[in-house]
């Protein structure tokens, strides 16, 4: 067990895994302090799970402040950490950290690296899932939405996106484009309740009549398939647009086109056939083309982490140390240098930063807790290095960096964002730009004096 209070713990992230991880942490007599890059807390499950989802987020909302609850957890938002950011992670040393909990999710954005991504028209799932969860400054940004969009990925997230454009957007049709085949979608049957009405079912077995071969040809079974969609499809709620919904498969995205304008018009899909390799299910090109003409895509193809926090990097995810020293349920936690080929001993990852995309709001709270669990194992190793009074460090900071948001305004946020849902009967309210959220903020600050 770790001596109380004498050491301190920098926690990157106030999303799920970086709450729970905080609690833990704080459990354990650990000082922590939570560095969030949004004002609120929260991350994705207040900026990702769909807006109208509201007791879900109420629910996860309550959780969050009650691990916030703690003395031992000091909030800091509104301060991104980064190279380009308002700290970096050496400053967070400087501070006297004895280590550093990397929480941030999963920021990075991954393409396809196929020509013509750069289009107008042409999004990340991420961008239009913030945008209509309302976190600046994507709340605030312009996204030009056709009448006939592509989703590339056929997950979950592209499930919230189809729901957004078919509910919200009413656009005229949405394809959902996959490179295997009907046995391999990743979406759950609950999603497909809020946009089965508009699913166009003909279009969906015509497609699996053309992957049937295929499919039969790796023992796959494609009455399966079909049942899984027309279970899916008995709890549909009611339509409120004509928009036709379709899914494509054993399709890759080849290139993006253009018009004079730089705006995307079509897209090249490249034809797949499915093989089987090492018990995993492949695409595999027939070298064949199609042209799908379109006004807007969207990749709903998962996200990497953030390269902005300057830790090394393998494709999309940090390095983590393929020898843990500290490694929960067989899980690394711990930041590597492949260069030196060695630990990057005060640094540790949980969630989404650990495994970009992996899971819902549970996974990434257990991932958390077991992160800070390697934390407290690595703090057992080592001598604090700040015995000092850490109210000295926290005036220092707020005075440095005035913008910084605390627990005690968040409050203050909160009870506003209520108040104004009850002024304007609607379930849920929030502010959507952070001028507006520090506005509020200090003018309540004001009144209380
Ligand atoms: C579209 C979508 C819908 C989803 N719907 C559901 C659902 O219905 N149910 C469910 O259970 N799960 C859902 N999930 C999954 C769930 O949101 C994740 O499992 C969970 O949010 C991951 O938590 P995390 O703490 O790892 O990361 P995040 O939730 O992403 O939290 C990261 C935190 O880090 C902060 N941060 C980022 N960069 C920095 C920086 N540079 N400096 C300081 N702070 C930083 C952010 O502000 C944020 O608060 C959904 C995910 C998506 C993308």
């Amino acid at each position: 067990m770790v001596e109380a209070k004498s050491y301190r713990v920098a926690i990157i992230g106030a999303g799920s895994a970086g709450l729970f991880a905080a609690r833990e942490l704080a459990k354990n007599g650990i000082y922590v302090a939570v560095f969030n890059r949004d004002i609120k807390p929260g991350g994705l499950a207040e900026y990702g799970i769909y807006p109208d989802k509201v007791k879900m987020k109420e629910g996860l909302r309550k959780q969050f402040a009650s691990c916030m609850d703690s003395a031992n957890i000091k909030y800091f938002g509104n301060v991104k950490v980064g190279l380009h950011g308002d700290i970096t992670l050496n400053d967070i040393r400087s501070f006297g950290f004895d280590a550093i909990l990397v929480a941030s999710g999963a920021q990075g954005t991954k393409w396809l690296g196929v020509p013509g991504e750069d289009l107008k028209g042409v999004y990340h799932a991420k961008d239009i899932v913030y945008h209509y969860n309302l976190l600046p400054p994507y709340s605030t940004k312009e996204y030009e939405i056709g009448k006939n969009v592509i989703i590339v990925g056929m997950g979950n997230v592209m499930m919230d996106i189809a729901r957004y454009l078919i509910r919200d957007q009413k656009v005229e049709k949405v394809t959902s484009i996959a490179r295997r085949g009907p046995a391999e979608t990743k979406f759950s049957r609950k999603e497909m309740e809020y946009v089965g009405s508009n699913f166009d079912l003909d279009d969906y077995k015509n497609e699996l009549f053309k992957a049937t071969p295929i499919m039969r040809s790796i023992y796959q079974d494609p009455d399966l398939s079909l049942k899984f969609i027309l279970n899916s499809l008995e709890t549909c709620i009611e339509p409120n647009s004509s928009t036709i919904f379709c899914l494509k498969f054993l399709s890759s995205i080849n290139s993006i086109l253009g018009d004079k304008n730089d705006h995307v018009n079509a897209v090249i899909v490249e034809e797949n056939t499915l093989i089987e390799k090492n018990g995993t299910i492949k695409a595999q090109s027939t070298g064949k083309m199609s042209r799908m003409d379109c006004d807007t895509v969207i990749f709903a193809i998962g996200d990497g982490v953030d390269p902005e926090f300057g830790l090394p990097m393998d494709n999309y995810e940090y390095y983590k140390n393929p020898k843990p020293r500290f490694p929960i349920e067989g899980i690394s936690y711990e930041a590597f240098d492949p260069n030196l080929m060695q630990d990057i001993e005060d640094v540790f990852f949980a969630g989404w930063a650990r495994k970009a995309s992996d899971g819902l709001v549970g996974i990434a709270r257990k991932d958390g807790i077991n992160a800070a669990q390697a934390v407290l194992q690595y703090l057992e190793t080592i001598s604090p290095k700040n015995l000092g009074d850490p109210t000295a460090f926290e005036r220092e900071f707020l005075n440095d960096h005035p913008q910084t948001v605390r627990k005690k305004e968040l409050r203050i946020l909160n009870e506003e964002e209520k108040r104004q849902a009850k002024l304007q009967n609607i379930e849920d309210f929030k502010f959507s730009s952070n001028e507006e959220m520090l506005k509020i903020i200090q003018e309540n600050k004001v009144s209380q004096y």
